[in-house]
């Protein structure tokens, strides 16, 4: 009987797996779909031309090697990516390996070297204004499960910028998961290493202001001409082009020109290209010509990590204990944690004191306004252990069951949500457990509620109670 492809290509997983690790098995290798098997030829589905070159690049060996065992000696792998319908300048392509590595790419065209034909008013790359922050680089940009794919995608794009087929690079997330920080960092490295390269960042307020001054003083040639210079033109903040009948399609004309002469465009948009609302549907369509990549709110250690190196990089040491009060603590989102974090450096610097946890939460109290509040943990216990109906000191003390883990777990959450308490005095509170098992519990919290709905609620409901209590 002949295997299937599914089969097959599970056994190639089992030793592409042991080879690449984790973490780049689940972002290079888990989102692959075998399609078929025919003869000596396994045929599977990445999601992306980016994908395709991705593996193209880094894991050409490790396959080879998977598919040699698999298959036979004789074994060979295809691609086939999947494209967005609407574009005509990346269509499908069909890979044969390892005959030959990799074929024709779809999308380098090669032309990045020709410049545009303006003659006249040629901007200098050296003099001209690229409105980059050099604070913003890929060196203090912390790599997270949050962010890793679009992290590659833009260090792919500032290696080789409008030559790979993620043009446009398309990144988009809510607020502060650091799309500013990461294009700006694809900027600045394109800026450093390629210093002939005329990169421009502009958000869309500048773009846009630009633009109507063109149109009012009947400059919008000059406008244009300026824009087609550029070979690397990073737009952030893209959805606020949303109504905007005559910008867009001014934007959609500079985009069209560069995209053509394989400059590299870069957007970054609060939502993904498909909810984007009031945009012209041709536009629309060219965002998704190259890579949509998207950003999502940084985990616990990735927090920390952003925190460490920040103070790192101000020359300020943070004690963990305070690290991870903050980590925990600013739970809106990466801004507001700058915010706290410059507040602190002020303190540190200035007023010269001590960065320990009675600083940190002053400085917060007067940012985060409502993490004040006046519950006790006592109080948090007593309600946690009635409604789940278990005993409250087993809850308080060291029984492994599942029935009192939970509302020990839950409990913990609510001493880290409406008390001030360090997580190491949470966990004195709780039969003198440390710091590392309060995390543990708020993990374990977050993630049943996102896994189980009627927990959710039980949680939802207990914090109603406690928060009638504060008010
Ligand atoms: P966005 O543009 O998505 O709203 P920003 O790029 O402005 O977010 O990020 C907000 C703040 O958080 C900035 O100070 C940025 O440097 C910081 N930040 C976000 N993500 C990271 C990261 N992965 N590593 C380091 N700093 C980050
Ligand atoms: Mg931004």
């Amino acid at each position: 009987m002949v295997a299937d492809c599914t089969t097959l290509w599970n056994d190639c997983l089992e030793i592409i797996k042991s080879t690449v690790g984790d973490e780049n098995y689940n972002t290079w290798f888990r989102p692959i779909v075998p399609l078929r098997v025919e003869g000596d030829v396994l045929t599977i589905q990445v999601p992306s031309q980016f994908f395709y070159e991705w593996l193209e690049d880094n894991y050409v060996p490790t396959l080879k090697k998977a598919i040699h065992k698999v298959l036979g000696a004789n074994g060979r792998l295809e691609y086939s990516v999947i494209v967005d319908s609407g574009n005509t300048q990346n269509p499908p392509v069909m890979v044969n390996y390892p005959n030959g590595m990799g074929g024709k790419r779809a999308g380098s065209n090669g032309s990045d070297s020709d410049y545009s034909p303006f003659t006249f008013k040629a901007l200098n790359p050296q003099t001209v204004n690229t409105r980059l922050n050099p604070s913003y680089t890929f060196d203090n940009f912390v790599e997270g499960d949050c962010n890793r794919l679009a992290r590659s995608a833009g260090l792919a794009v500032a290696k080789k910028p409008g030559v790979t087929s993620f043009n446009p690079l398309m990144l988009y997330g809510g607020v502060g998961v650091g799309k500013t920080h990461l294009v700006q960092a694809i900027g600045n490295e394109i800026r450093n290493s390629m210093p002939n390269k005329i990169v421009l960042y502009v958000d869309q307020n500048d773009f846009t202001t630009q633009f109507l001054n063109a149109l009012q003083n009947h400059k919008l040639q000059d406008f244009q001409n300026f824009y087609l210079q550029v070979d690397l033109l990073i737009l952030d903040d893209v959805q606020f082009l949303a109504g905007r009948e005559k910008t867009q399609e001014m934007f959609f004309h500079i985009f069209n020109q560069l995209h053509q002469s394989g400059k590299q465009i870069i957007m970054t948009s609060d939502c993904p290209p498909r909810d984007l609302k009031g945009f012209q549907e041709r536009l629309l369509s060219r965002f998704k010509w190259g890579l949509t990549a998207d950003l999502q709110e940084p985990d616990f250690e990735t927090k920390l990590a952003i925190i460490h190196r920040k103070m790192q990089a101000d020359g300020i040491d943070i004690p963990t204990e305070v690290a991870e009060y903050l980590a925990y603590s600013v739970d809106t989102n990466l801004r507001d944690m700058e915010g706290v974090m410059n507040s602190l450096i002020f303190h540190a610097t200035l007023l010269k004191k001590e960065i320990d946890l009675d600083l940190a939460k002053e400085v917060l109290k007067n940012i985060i306004k409502e993490i004040q509040s006046d519950v006790s943990v006592d109080y948090i216990q007593k309600t946690v252990a009635e409604y789940f109906k278990v005993d409250l000191d087993s809850m308080k003390g060291k029984v492994k069951k599942r029935e009192i883990v939970i509302p020990r777990q839950v409990a913990m959450y609510f001493c880290k949500r409406y008390t001030q308490l360090t997580l190491a005095l949470i966990g004195e509170n709780f039969g003198g457990r440390d710091h590392s098992t309060v995390i543990h519990a708020l993990e374990s919290v977050e993630d049943m509620m996102k896994t189980d709905s009627n927990f959710k609620s039980s949680v939802e409901e207990l914090g109603k109670k406690l928060k009638m209590r504060m008010n």
